[in-house]
């Protein structure tokens, strides 16, 4: 089958029947169930990509970053799209959390196959932010590949979580870097809520400027802006709940396009 003209929504779909293993398992293999789809899809789609393997310390197998870059001639700085595909709960389908932000990704980058972006744009598909632990993680890894110039002259990374459901983009950024920012957040018109942890607060903490946006539809998104409790999207995460009927294709299509356009 060709995954050319899937929409993310239908690649979700494939991902949410594949059982895989939790980050913490370890009796997993390097290359997991989910891992092996993902090289699937890009040697479907056939464009270059790089792996990245690196150790966590009690842990055999590898972990894995999955890096692609559409360069410009263009002197303009690039964005890095960061999105997490390991898995805490082996047997959840994992939807939101954090599939269908990968499978944005996935698609965003077949769109820029055959659309050539004004800027450079890269996608790092990282490994580990399960583990909660900011100094050995995929996005660790990533923020030392960009400051070695890995990546060339970035302007900032944006890192997607839960964006399967909703038209409102809400942005978790940080003071230290509002300057770098500002610009992605504007043309996103994301409104700024505070999360729990994730990649854009570990590659904030080693120097890389970043951000991480999500979607919400318009109840939840009230709770999120108001600060007052966390949207119930939110408690999915790592449940038997997170399942493949609680997020739309219109959505994911309408977040897609906004994003495409950060960078076409
Ligand atoms: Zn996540």
């Amino acid at each position: 089958m060709s995954y050319e003209n899937l929409s993310s929504y239908q690649m979700v779909e494939i991902f949410s029947k594949i059982e895989s293993f939790s980050s913490f398992d370890r009796t997993a293999p390097t290359w997991t169930p989910r891992l092996n789809k993902i090289i699937e899809i890009l040697n479907d789609i056939d464009v270059s990509y790089s792996v990245k393997h690196f150790n966590v310390s009690g842990f055999e197998r590898k972990f894995t970053n999955i890096y692609v870059s559409f360069d410009t001639e263009s002197s303009d700085k690039g964005i890095v799209f960061v999105s997490h595909h390991d898995i805490v709960n082996a047997k959840s389908q994992n939807c939101q959390d954090n599939t269908a932000s990968f499978c944005n990704l996935l698609r965003m980058i077949i769109h820029l196959k055959d659309n050539k972006p004004k800027i450079p744009v890269h996608f790092a598909i990282v490994d580990t932010e399960e583990h909660v632990n900011p100094y050995c993680c995929g996005s660790q890894v990533l923020s030392e590949d960009i400051k070695m110039g890995v990546f060339g002259n970035i302007q900032a990374c944006v890192n997607l979580e839960l964006t399967g459901l909703g038209k409102n983009i809400w942005v978790s950024s940080f003071e230290s870097f509002e300057e770098e920012t500002k610009e992605i957040i504007t043309a996103l018109n994301a409104s700024p809520v505070s999360t729990p942890y994730n990649d854009a607060a570990v590659l904030c903490l080693h120097g890389v400027p970043a951000m991480c946006i999500g979607i919400l539809p318009d109840s939840e998104f009230e709770i999120a802006i108001s600060g007052v409790s966390y949207p119930k999207t939110w408690s999915l995460c790592h449940s038997m709940a997170d399942t493949f009927d609680k997020i739309s294709e219109e959505d994911m299509n309408l977040f897609l396009q906004k994003l495409i356009g950060l960078v076409i």
